[in-house]
């Protein structure tokens, strides 16, 4: 069967910044190598000898577990404070440096890339918690388009590792119709002339509207059904009637905010070190200094008061967006499309759970955004002096969009077992429910 490869139009240049990375890669993850790729290496190491096969036999373990297979088959121990042992001082791979791409394991090789398969289309796409790939996607001059490539873009075009595949058709309604709803949804994320709240709010919506017959039980006959609602989420005057209802809707309740604080004190409590958590520390001690001296808490132990915390962000938030709102609704809206595209919706059981948690991982991207003490900084001295924002502000915002998009992506994102604590808990709370999509939307 011939292939054809599909990616986004800012993807093929991306290029690794190797030790001009503001961070690195080689840190902290866990490295798996299959079968084939261990054995290449230890073959090809085994020709060079030298402190290279003492390296790879002191840290690369077979793994003896009752979960081994040929996927994880070996491991990769780090060094204690966590970097890779083939990691030099300048940032680059001493592996990838003196034998190329070929012997790497996959995800060294094409970190930060994923490919994914359905049916004769190989789709690449970025993970956002690289930095580099943040910049390219976040900031391209180009609308963002799915265009095709050749695989000799790609740093292994004859071996690269799929990180799904879906064989079409799959004599299954809600695979079946994957595409073409993944389609809708990246459609209603680009509508122009909507602001990006109503258009998430569109997502919930067709999401809500499709729950009861397109999940991963649903049989066949709810063909008709959604060709319906495919076609009503065409319909200009329902999305204006909606758009209206979004931009009409407060909440009146900081439920939002206290599930987005207890999450991300959950991540302090739990990697207490990383610079992510540095970072939310950083955050929540920019909204304690407003408190007045009576109230302050103990070490973060404690939770800030809901009402003045959601009182503050949407003080803050309502000034960062007098002057970026443009630029961050067009960040927010990549970042969006970015996900849908990579992640996706069938890897979980229905649709509306899938949105329902992209919604709630933006509210905590925003509120970090919005809270950013060098951003609230940048705004506060534009509404004193009366200035508007220039190139240099422009700059300065979009550095610390790329810090806060990466470390957001690592620790969230990308974190199945944490994702996995914020969906049981909303589960728990009965907060998987369309009328708590608003909140999270309109925060
Ligand atoms: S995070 Fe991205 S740019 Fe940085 S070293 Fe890794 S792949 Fe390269």
């Amino acid at each position: 069967m011939s292939l054809t490869y599909k990616t986004f139009n800012y993807l093929p240049g991306f290029s690794c910044l190797g030790g001009e990375c503001e961070d690195t890669c080689c840190k902290d993850w866990d490295i798996w190598f299959d079968q084939p790729h261990f054995e290449l290496l230890q073959a090809t190491i085994n020709q060079h000898g030298g402190e290279q096969s003492e390296k790879f036999s002191r840290y690369i373990r077979i793994n003896k577990s009752s979960t081994a297979s040929g996927h994880n088959y070996a491991q990769l121990n780090l060094r204690p404070d966590g970097s890779c042992p083939f990691l030099l001082a300048d940032g680059w791979c001493e592996l990838h440096s003196q034998f190329g791409e070929k012997p790497l394991s996959n995800v060294c090789a094409f970190f930060p890339r994923v490919l994914s398969r359905q049916g004769d289309i190989v789709e690449l796409s970025g993970a956002l918690s690289c930095p580099e790939m943040v910049r390219k996607c976040l900031f391209a001059e180009d609308d963002i388009e799915i265009v095709d490539f050749e695989p000799a873009i790609l740093p292994r075009p004859d071996d690269y590792p799929l990180t799904r595949e879906l064989a079409l058709p799959a004599e299954n309604f809600y695979y079946d119709n994957f595409v073409v709803v993944r389609d809708a949804l990246l459609r209603l994320c680009k509508l122009e002339g909507f602001g990006f709240e109503s258009r998430l709010y569109f997502l919930a919506n067709f999401a809500n509207r499709v729950a009861g017959f397109y999940h991963l039980e649903a049989e066949a006959k709810g063909g008709r059904l959604l060709d319906s609602e495919l076609k009503q989420a065409r319909s200009i005057s329902m999305l204006e009637r909606m758009d209206n209802y979004v931009s009409n809707y407060t909440a009146a309740e900081p439920m939002a905010i206290i599930v987005i604080q207890a999450v991300l004190q959950l991540r302090i409590q739990q990697f207490p070190r990383e610079a992510y958590s540095q970072f939310i520390k950083q955050v929540f001690a920019g909204y304690e200094a407003l408190l007045p001296e009576t109230c302050g808490t103990d070490e973060l132990d404690d939770a800030l008061p809901p009402d003045m915390l959601w009182l503050a962000y949407q003080e803050r938030r309502g000034l960062v967006d007098s002057y970026f709102s443009n630029e961050l609704d067009r960040c927010f809206t990549r970042y969006l499309i970015n996900c849908i595209y990579r992640e996706w919706f069938i890897t979980m059981p229905d649709l509306f759970t899938y949105v329902h948690m992209l919604v709630i991982r933006l509210a905590i991207l925003r509120f970090l955004v919005y809270s950013h003490p060098a951003i609230i900084q940048i705004a506060e001295r534009l509404h004193q002096n009366a200035q508007q924002a220039d190139e240099n502000d422009i700059i300065k915002l979009r550095e610390c969009l790329v810090d806060v998009v990466y470390k957001n992506s690592r620790a969230i994102d990308h974190n199945t077992m944490f994702l996995k604590v914020v969906y049981d808990a909303i589960y728990e709370q009965q907060m998987m429910t369309y009328e708590y999509s608003l909140p999270f939307i309109k925060f």
